[in-house]
């Protein structure tokens, strides 16, 4: 086929403006776009500076019908990023958990696009099917897992416990003689679910969508930090007759407290329960010899959910799971298609995830570790949970309450009671040089800090604290 036959066909519309997407010009526009994009999030105001409806005026258009130009659709997205974006991949961002992006696994994702490999099975991607088999490796050797261990790369950490706990229901479903992939759910024998009173909201989300959800759940108390109570678990589970789940987490999202995992492995699998960790952020506590005690018995976990996007620093999407028993793993997550055919000895991405066809994500987890090594990660997490001791400490001697131990990199702080508290958060957000969320934590009203990101330096922290003592001052009185 000549070159021609692919070009677009309104060409002649005006051949000076329409540039395939691709053309060399327009690639390197939006790589100075993105360069001077980060190049200003460390000194912006962290919270969008546009208004929805500022937004809708420069993007909102009637859908043209002949196309526009490339250049002018990136240029008014780099401009709407300029003004529209929160700066959560900039250094003083504390909402929520949400990490940022290395450079390195930045770079790394850019390739991933351009390649555009269809990362599914090794016969369309030789090259995203063994970047998967080694930094599965890599991660299994961080977080001090066996090799045998099965992993995959889902968009996050939701779809990595969906995938865990599919694994999950095969398991418990066909010791108990029922072939869930075959029979599906309808007259299964009940599976009885156990998770904590502070499980995820998307743990829960990941059990409904297994037809696990409602009152096939029960939760067990938690304690003053939010982790399960092993002597309630250890009751719940001798009451249990039923092939059964445990589901406990590495990682409170507003403490960061740790359920204790020794414990509770060794109870569920004294009952023949399957013990799913949601270790979204907190499995990368692994990384520090001063933090791994934290995560201290994952190792015995039937199978584990993580993130890459949070607190390992690459871009959305990724999460990651892990499997001791991959062959549930895979009856869970395959189908045998005549079609794909098999590439014998090679290992298939898509048979550890829901997703078929995919990006080649773990390109980016790739390139992060290798950018870090492992004492470069151990930094990470190290220099955040500091910082996160920092806030505590600043915001303390000021006469704030710190309503949680500061054991990783949450901390959760009361400015007085919840109008007071809601009042400094929204005059914080609206000042700009931080951005920090509100929770409610056992019945208190809270602000969030999570310290989750690579960018964050000392002096951003002293910013930060200061912002946040003026803020609290003045909101003081109404
Ligand atoms: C963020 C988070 C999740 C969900 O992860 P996603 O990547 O958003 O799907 C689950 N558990 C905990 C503890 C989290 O912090």
């Amino acid at each position: 086929m000549s070159d021609r036959a692919h070009r677009p066909r309104q060409q002649a519309a005006g051949p000076e403006d329409r540039r395939p997407a691709g053309s060399t010009e327009l690639l390197e526009y939006t790589a100075t776009r993105s360069r001077d994009y980060l190049a200003q999030v460390s000194h912006r105001r962290v919270a969008a500076e546009w208004t929805s409806e500022e937004l809708r005026g420069l993007l909102g258009r009637p859908l043209s019908a002949e196309g526009e130009p490339d250049p002018a659709i990136i240029e008014s997205l780099a401009h709407a990023g300029d003004h529209a974006t929160i700066a959560s991949s900039g250094p003083r961002y504390f909402g929520f958990v949400v990490g940022g992006n290395l450079p390195a696994a930045l770079a790394a994702d850019w390739l991933v696009s351009t390649w555009d490999q269809n990362g599914a099975i090794y016969a369309m991607s030789p090259l995203a099917a063994v970047v998967e088999e080694i930094t599965a490796g890599w991660l299994r050797e961080i977080a001090g897992l066996a090799a045998s261990m099965s992993v995959g790369f889902t968009t996050g950490c939701q779809m990595a416990s969906f995938t865990g706990l599919a694994a999950a229901r095969h398991r418990v479903l066909e010791r108990a003689g029922w072939d869930v992939e075959v029979e599906g759910l309808c007259g299964a024998p009940p599976i009885d679910v156990i998770v904590s009173d502070e499980a995820h909201y998307t743990i829960v989300m990941a059990l409904r969508l297994l037809g696990l959800g409602g009152r096939r759940v029960r939760r067990i108390a938690t304690d003053g930090q939010g982790r399960m109570r092993i002597d309630a678990l250890r009751a719940a589970l001798q009451s249990t007759r039923a092939p059964c789940i445990v589901c406990a987490q590495a990682g409170n999202v507003n403490t960061g407290a740790f359920d204790p995992l020794c414990e509770i492995a060794e109870a569920t699998r004294k009952s023949g329960a399957w013990l799913h960790v949601d270790g979204a952020f907190g499995l990368w506590a692994s990384a520090s010899p001063e933090y791994a005690t934290l995560t201290r018995g994952i190792e015995h976990a039937d199978s584990i959910a993580t993130d890459g996007h949070k607190w390992l620093n690459v871009p959305y999407d990724c999460g990651i799971v892990f499997c001791a028993d991959s062959q549930a793993h895979r009856a869970a997550m395959s189908l045998e298609a005549a079609y794909i055919v098999g590439s014998s000895c090679e290992r298939d991405p898509h048979e550890f995830v829901p997703e078929e066809s995919r990006r080649a994500r773990a390109t980016p987890v790739y390139a992060a570790l290798r950018s870090l090594g492992r004492a470069g990660l151990s930094r990470l997490v190290e220099d955040c949970c500091r910082h996160a001791r920092r806030f505590a400490q600043g915001l303390h001697a000021a006469g704030y309450e710190i309503l949680n131990d500061v054991v990783l990199n949450q901390v959760l702080v009361a400015f007085g009671d919840g109008e007071r508290t809601r009042r400094t958060i929204a005059a914080l957000q609206q000042e700009g040089t931080c951005w920090c969320g509100g929770t409610v934590w056992q019945g208190r009203t809270a602000m969030r800090i999570s310290v989750s990101n690579w960018r964050t330096t000392d002096e951003d922290v002293e910013r930060s604290l200061e912002a946040m003592l003026r803020v609290a001052a003045l909101s003081a009185h109404g």
